[in-house]
């Protein structure tokens, strides 16, 4: 199964990233390009990513990495809140497989760089180091990296069903699945016992990890669960959790074809709550 966000062919060799000489070269190279950016949306050239000579500018470049030995950069600018990613889900549609995956990471990183420009310890401005990949403290010498926020997302199931919910902002009929940030000081699995308690009123039994992705909106890390619970009774957070329902595997099937008679519709493929879904339709 093909999971949103990953796939990159991006080589990373983040072993050269604190070498100057060797950003300088790859910086130098004729061949290197950078990414277009709509804002913080995407580009699309097809089914791949646009991207451009590096050309005369004043802003960083931060170094991605290399696709088929090209160096590919991207151009740190400051910019105006990204689109809900909803505005592009057909380009990102378009993508071939693996091409999300750099934007997620490219993304991310312009995004940090533009939040991140003064140092969290003593408020002086920062500058770019490690070929884009840490700012650092001129003043006190602290060094910043770009972050990644886990956040748990889950199926809690019971008896052949599976339990999803809908926040009031979803559009009409959408279900996912639960889900919630791990706060300092928990595991994976404490948080997705937490949340479902939170949110449901129902008790994990057992927590099985499943698959994870990038959700670059901007810097999450969606690790996907499933977890057994207790009991099927109810206790809905309604701040957070409008309705719920529990579904079996025909119902969700039928939702993930797009079958109209289905009681509900499910989130993006690019979502993994989407992949989650599939993947215990198939007995996951
Ligand atoms: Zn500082």
């Amino acid at each position: 199964m093909k999971i949103g966000f990953t796939g990159s062919p991006l080589e990373r060799i983040d072993i050269e990233r604190d070498d100057p000489a060797a950003y300088a070269a790859r910086r130098a190279d004729p061949r290197a390009v950078k990414l277009c950016l709509d804002g913080l949306d995407p580009v699309a050239d097809g089914a791949r990513l646009a991207w451009e000579p590096l050309g005369e500018t004043a802003n960083d470049l931060a170094l991605l990495g290399e696709i088929d030995g090209v160096p590919r950069f991207v151009e740190l600018v400051r910019h105006a809140d990204g689109r809900p990613y909803r505005a592009f889900l057909g380009l990102l549609d378009a993508l071939a497989h693996g091409e999300s995956g750099t934007y997620a990471a490219a993304r991310s990183l312009v995004d940090w760089h533009a939040r991140h420009r003064f140092c969290a310890k003593c408020g002086t401005a920062t500058e770019m180091f490690r070929s884009g990949w840490g700012r650092r403290c001129g003043a006190c010498g602290a060094e910043h990296y770009p972050r990644t926020d886990p956040v748990v997302i889950m199926l809690a199931e019971h008896s052949g069903h599976v339990l999803v919910g809908r926040q009031a902002r979803f559009p009409a009929g959408l279900y996912s699945a639960l889900a919630g940030f791990v706060e300092v000081g928990e595991s994976i699995e404490e948080a997705v016992a937490r949340e479902l308690f939170e949110e449901a009123g129902v008790r994990a039994i057992d927590v099985r990890y499943v698959a994870s992705q990038p959700w670059p909106f901007p810097s999450q890390l969606m690790i996907g669960c499933i977890a057994r619970v207790e009991a099927v009774e109810l206790c809905l957070d309604e701040h957070e959790i409008e309705a719920a329902l529990w579904v079996d595997r025909d119902t969700v099937r039928a939702a993930l074809a797009g079958d109209p008679a289905a009681p509900f519709s499910v989130p993006p493929r690019y979502a993994i709550a989407h992949t989650l879904l599939a993947q215990w339709v198939e007995g996951a």
